[in-house]
């Protein structure tokens, strides 16, 4: 099977039990994680290995939740499910719907934290779990790595050998980003599927495989550490100031191989010579790299210090090493000679030399029989059944000489041997096998000693990535007019002439400003439909982002107060093709906002109560928005079209408006122009019936609702709680819908608390 060495069985048996998490030669660049996760009373533990380059990370956390959105960011594809999860349909479909996971069942003791614990210190070593900061309290996190662990010994065929290291990392350390945000944001695939116009496809210029997927991992887990930002932000401005540097750079990754996969390949003893040729190449461009930058701004930068971290010497000596073995034009397998240089060993030398004279030996010999015995019509041969043998054409077969000895007859001609050919012929068989047998040896004791140096490959190919995310960071960021954020601790987020990545590749964008902080910290948004809400929402979501992947930002310019993370609500057309009710949905999705938000994330809600009726719905996106406001005080983008909400920005201190303008008088005209633009205060109108009658609904529907909607609001108020500065919950005022305005008064709000009338049957008066 795809296992079988190229090296031939007749050299070694390999037997592995094929699966996804677990497949070695894999043409996919991606990363291929083998997940574990594992629940306990304590919480979730969950591990990852991808075998093809040796990373293996474990965490634990709190959650369900957490679980969901850390394996949503690994995207596995293969999971390995924990005893207590192993029956748990509610986590393992709400996984199965938006992961294209293999799951796989191992049994229970395989996750058993005593064993796990031994087993991981058999690999890492003994004092491992302790100097990463696994104590007993993360016995969910070791039993995923141990299960992980041995499901790898037992399919991976000598791989786990490349996992070297074991890295503990605290979900803390990166921005909280939900599953649904995930793929709300179109990080690396869009809401129809396909990575084509997500944000990784838009910005990814990168020149090698390792490259992207650091790239992708940067996209989806972006970091909370200002120090670690700004020194990425470092990097790619000095990269994005120096065009032709850059430029020689991308073109010497451009010739990079993959050397963590390379790596996992040595170890397992897959490798071939052309493998162990690619890492002597790209050992060789780390320093090209340096010499690239050196004497430029760009050796002052970060990025030599990036070039500069893995141990330089070692890997010169190694690549030497592999330069005096190899010659240039290895054959693809290893047993048939061909892969060594001459001098790299004098024994095989002897033999090749050799093996040349006896080969030479038979190339002439036709020659010589024609010339000493008169023969014409002779040639020498060899094949598979007969070995070397004289064959002779039929016309002149009865002049051979008396020595020749008669093995077969052919149709027009005759084989013989002699003795001498026959002595020769052992020989040679003699010399190949050794030969063989020889370069077989030193070609393994070769592929060793570069498994041996897997940590050494890892870390340059690690640099490599990095020198290769970087610029293709500052290539995208030099191309398209992007800007360094300025970032800090405090809470403001302010874009000047902002701009949404993937949106401005396609279209003549216009540029808006944004600005919130601790005083202005939850926008309302109303516009028109497709004047453009949805856009400047994402585009604030997507510049922070990008601001804590390390990269620089579409705007002129920005400041953002770093936040821990993104949460957004949007439309969910996708969901209910899923046949999952949409307003559950919406509402699971509030729900864990509202719960997992706090005063420093950034919240998106395009949206909130639209999949029920109309007096449900306002009282929802009411409440919610009192709530954010009040409670969580989380920086908060949220797009209504409840234009009643925008009467909000009176009575809660944090809140403001902001609506997208459009030229034209809706009332008067058929056409408004969207003109894309920004601007403070609320729309001055709900522009829905307007929308229905720019789609050509019937002027009598479209006057009819215009009569149905000043009738849903009479006699209808709404109380607004709190005022940010405490939000005791008092009534502060009452929002009488009639008037469009509020009218103050305990009195009156008693009365407003009165159920709200079911808009579905208000809607169906519409209908009439
Ligand atoms: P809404 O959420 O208000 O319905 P969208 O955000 O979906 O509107 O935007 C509608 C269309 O307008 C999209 O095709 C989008 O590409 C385009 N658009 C939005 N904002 C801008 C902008 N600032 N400049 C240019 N085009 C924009």
């Amino acid at each position: 099977d795809q296992f079988d060495a190229d090296d031939g069985s007749k050299y070694r048996e390999i037997t592995r039990l094929a699966s996804p998490g677990t497949l070695l030669e894999t043409t996919d660049e991606d990363a291929q994680y083998l997940a574990a996760v594992v629940k306990t009373d304590g919480g979730y533990g969950l591990a990852f290995a991808d075998i093809t380059t040796g990373r293996f990370l474990v965490t634990a956390v709190d959650d369900a939740d957490a679980a969901h959105a850390e394996l949503y960011r690994f995207s596995p594809t293969e999971l390995l499910p924990g005893p207590e999860l192993s029956n748990d349909d509610t986590f393992l479909n709400r996984l199965r719907e938006r992961l294209d996971a293999t799951h796989t069942l191992r049994p229970t003791d395989e996750f058993g934290p005593a064993r796990a614990r031994h087993r991981l210190r058999e690999q890492f070593g003994k004092e491992t779990l302790e100097s990463i900061g696994l104590t007993d309290r993360d016995s969910p996190a070791v039993g995923a790595a141990g299960a992980v662990l041995a499901y790898v010994e037992e399919t991976g065929a000598g791989v786990s050998a490349a996992m070297s290291r074991l890295q503990h990392y605290q979900p803390s350390d990166h921005l909280d980003l939900d599953a649904t945000t995930q793929r709300n944001l179109e990080l690396v695939e869009t809401m129809q599927g396909g990575a084509s116009g997500s944000l990784f496809d838009t910005v990814d210029a990168t020149a090698s495989s390792p490259g992207r997927r650091l790239l992708r991992e940067w996209l989806t887990r972006p970091r909370r550490d200002r120090n670690e930002l700004n020194r990425r932000h470092d990097a790619v401005e000095a990269l994005a100031a120096a065009a032709l540097v850059r430029e020689r750079l991308r073109e010497t990754l451009a010739d990079v191989y993959d050397l963590e996969r390379l790596a996992s390949k040595a170890t397992s003893g897959s490798a071939d010579a052309g493998n162990l040729l690619s890492v002597k190449q790209t050992l060789a461009t780390l320093p090209t790299l340096e010499e690239a930058i050196a004497g430029t701004p760009l050796a002052d930068s970060p990025l030599a210090a990036v070039l500069a971290r893995p141990n330089r010497e070692a890997a010169a000596t190694l690549r030497t090493e592999l330069d005096e073995a190899l010659r240039e034009d290895p054959p693809k397998t290893v047993t048939q000679g061909g892969i060594f240089r001459t001098g790299y060993d004098d024994e095989l030398d002897e033999l090749i030399e050799r093996h040349e004279e006896l080969e030479g030996y038979f190339e002439s010999l036709a020659e010589r029989e024609k010339q000493n015995h008169g023969l014409s019509h002779v040639s020498v041969d060899r094949n598979t059944t007969d070995g070397y043998y004289i064959q002779v054409g039929r016309s002149v077969a009865d002049q051979v000489p008396d020595h020749y000895r008669h093995v077969k007859t052919l149709k027009n001609s005759k084989r013989f041997v002699t003795d001498e050919l026959e002595e020769k012929e052992r020989e040679i068989m003699r010399v190949e096998e050794a030969r063989g047998d020889l370069e077989y040896e030193l070609f393994q004791a070769l592929r060793e000693r570069v498994a041996a140096e897997a940590e050494l490959l890892q870390d340059v190919g690690r640099a490599v990535a990095e020198v290769d995310a970087l610029a293709s960071l500052a290539h995208h960021a030099a191309n398209n007019d992007w800007t360094r954020p300025e970032l800090t601790d405090g809470d403001a987020l302010r874009v000047e002439a902002g701009r949404h990545p993937v949106v401005e590749t396609t279209t003549e964008f216009v540029p808006n400003d944004l600005y919130l902080d601790r005083d202005r910290r939850f926008l309302i948004v109303t516009g028109p439909n497709m004047s453009g809400k949805s856009t400047y929402m994402r585009q604030a979501a997507l510049i922070t982002l990008l601001a804590q992947a390390g990269s620089f930002v579409p705007a002129r310019s920005a400041e953002i107060g770093l936040v821990d993370g993104i949460y957004t609500r949007v439309g969910a057309l996708d969901e209910l093709a899923q046949g999952r009710s949409t307003f559950m949905v919406e509402m699971q999705e509030l729900s864990n906002i509202l719960h997992s938000a706090t005063e420093d994330s950034l919240v998106i809600l395009d949206e909130v109560g639209r999949g029920t009726a109309t007096y449900d719905g306002i009282s929802i996106a009411w409440a919610a928005t009192e709530y954010l406001h009040n409670e969580v005080q989380a920086k908060t983008l949220f797009a209504t079209h409840y234009h009643e909400l925008t009467t909000l920005a009176d009575h809660l201190d944090g809140v403001a408006n902001v609506h997208i303008a459009v030229d034209g008088d809706p009332d008067a005209e058929r056409d408004v122009t969207f003109l894309r633009t920004v601007r403070d205060g609320p729309t001055d109108r709900s522009y829905g019936i307007h929308v229905a009658d720019l789609a050509g609904v019937p002027r009598p529907v479209v006057d009819r609702a215009d009569g149905v909607l000043d009738k849903l609001r009479e006699e209808k108020a709404i109380e607004a709680r709190g005022s940010g500065n405490g939000g005791s919950g008092t009534t502060q005022a009452v929002f009488d819908l009639t008037s469009g305005s509020f009218a103050g008064g305990e009195n009156e709000a008693e009365q407003a608390a009165e159920p709200a009338t079911d808009g579905s049957g208000s809607s169906s008066e519409a209908a009439t």
